[in-house]
């Protein structure tokens, strides 16, 4: 075992068969294994009944089940949490739990840190530091399963599932980990281990139009487009990405995407507003246009201040404005309503704890330590916010 034991909770279905084949075993006891680590949450070999024990120490010996650690876990009044989960490479990342009527929706992280820089971004800011393995993008699900009483006995537990939804939304960009992240997403959908509803799961992405055009092949999760602008011009300023590939590639590669699915499935556009760079009459207008031949609703997200920022949130009658536009032209638009904002749970405002391979942040870091401190001082002298202990909760 010159590369340590194998960590189950990172492999899909067919690797999970691969893996057993390669022990000698019958594939069919993948469907046992995956069961008993993702419906049951069982990390001992030991608690797996219906598997002799020769195999039972045949795992111990070139296998484990070893979910990420939860370094913190803050909650909010409002019902949100945010964990931040400790990955290898010694980075926190970040993930949200967000309950709404009928449903509960996990925001969850493919990497820690991200290299795309977009200008309104508090996880861009920090740089990159590494890709999260499928074991800890997945593991986050397990966790929040296991934090959210899940995986508990039925008489002890609720006996429904907290979690129908689940966004890649958290730190970092999935299609730039994307062998890792499409593993991820097949463990969530399949019936085996979370059966999550392909309706429900979300990659979004600023768009890595290569990798979005690979996508299809591997899986039909639905997709969200961080568009922010509606042209190049504006676009190339606040989402560097777009210089690399403009807005045409990305539209066009969201439509053959959609097209692909056997459903008449709708992409989701992101709009972040942002007061007097993207949030005017004209650029509503725009918009409309552009997105005239693509299967999608709008999602307008006021923006989320964060520590060293100089962009300001739109006005609620800026907001409104931009709305009843889109409308008017025939889209369906929601507006994303801030959750989790007093523990930094919003959008955009994730940040972990990342220290940045490419040093390119260095100075907006010292900043923000310098800014932190001032808040700290502040924070202190009035209502501490509440901080419970790793751990599971009661
Ligand atoms: N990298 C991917 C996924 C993570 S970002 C992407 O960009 O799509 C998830 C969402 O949060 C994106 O729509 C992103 O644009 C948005 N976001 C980032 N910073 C924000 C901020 N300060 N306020 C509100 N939303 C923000
Ligand atoms: Fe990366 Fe997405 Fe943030 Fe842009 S918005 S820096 S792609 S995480």
């Amino acid at each position: 075992m010159p590369n340590g034991p194998t960590n189950l909770l990172g492999l899909n279905r067919q690797q999970m068969e691969g893996f057993l084949q390669g022990l000698g075993e019958k594939p069919f006891r993948a469907v046992q294994l995956l069961k008993w680590i993702h419906q049951q949450g069982v990390t001992d070999f030991d608690a797996m009944t219906n598997i002799a024990k020769p195999l039972r120490e045949k795992l111990k010996s070139v296998a484990e089940i070893r979910p990420p650690r939860v370094r913190d876990v803050f909650d909010a009044q409002d019902g949100c949490y945010k964990w931040i989960v400790e990955v290898e490479s010694g980075s926190g990342v970040e993930m949200v739990y967000i309950p709404e009527a009928g449903r509960g929706t996990l925001c969850i992280s493919s990497q820690a840190g991200c290299s795309l820089d977009c200008s309104f971004c508090a996880t861009g800011k920090q740089g990159f530091n590494s890709d999260l393995t499928s074991a800890e993008i997945i593991g986050q699900l397990w966790l929040a399963n296991r934090e959210l009483g899940a995986f508990d006995p039925p008489s002890a537990g609720k006996g429904t599932r907290p979690i129908t939804n689940v966004v890649m939304m958290g730190m970092g960009e999935p299609l730039l980990n994307f062998d890792n992240v499409m593993t991820s997403l097949s463990v969530m959908m399949d019936d085996n281990c979370y059966g999550l509803s392909k309706r429900r799961v979300t990659v979004s992405t600023s768009g890595v139009v290569p990798a979005l055009r690979r996508m299809r092949e591997f899986t039909d999760a639905s997709l969200a487009i961080s568009l922010h602008a509606p042209n190049d011009e504006l676009r190339n300023q606040i989402v560097p990405i777009n210089r690399k590939y403009p807005i045409r590639e990305l539209l066009a590669a969201t439509k053959d995407y959609l097209a692909a699915l056997p459903d008449n499935r709708q992409a989701t556009i992101e709009y972040i507003l942002i007061a007097g760079v993207n949030d005017h009459r004209q650029h509503a207008r725009e918009l409309a246009a552009l997105l005239k031949d693509v299967p999608c609703k709008i999602n307008l997200i006021p923006f989320n201040p964060f520590e060293g920022s100089d962009y300001q949130r739109s006005s609620n009658a800026a907001i409104s404005n931009f709305r009843k536009l889109l409308q008017d032209a025939g889209y369906t638009v929601t507006i994303r309503t801030t959750r989790g904002d007093e523990i930094g749970a919003a959008c955009g405002q994730l940040v972990g704890q990342v220290d940045d391979r490419t040093r390119r942040n260095a100075r907006h870091l010292a900043k923000l330590a310098a800014e932190a401190e001032v808040e700290l001082a502040r924070a202190e002298a009035a209502q501490p916010v509440r901080i419970r202990p790793a751990g599971r909760m009661g």
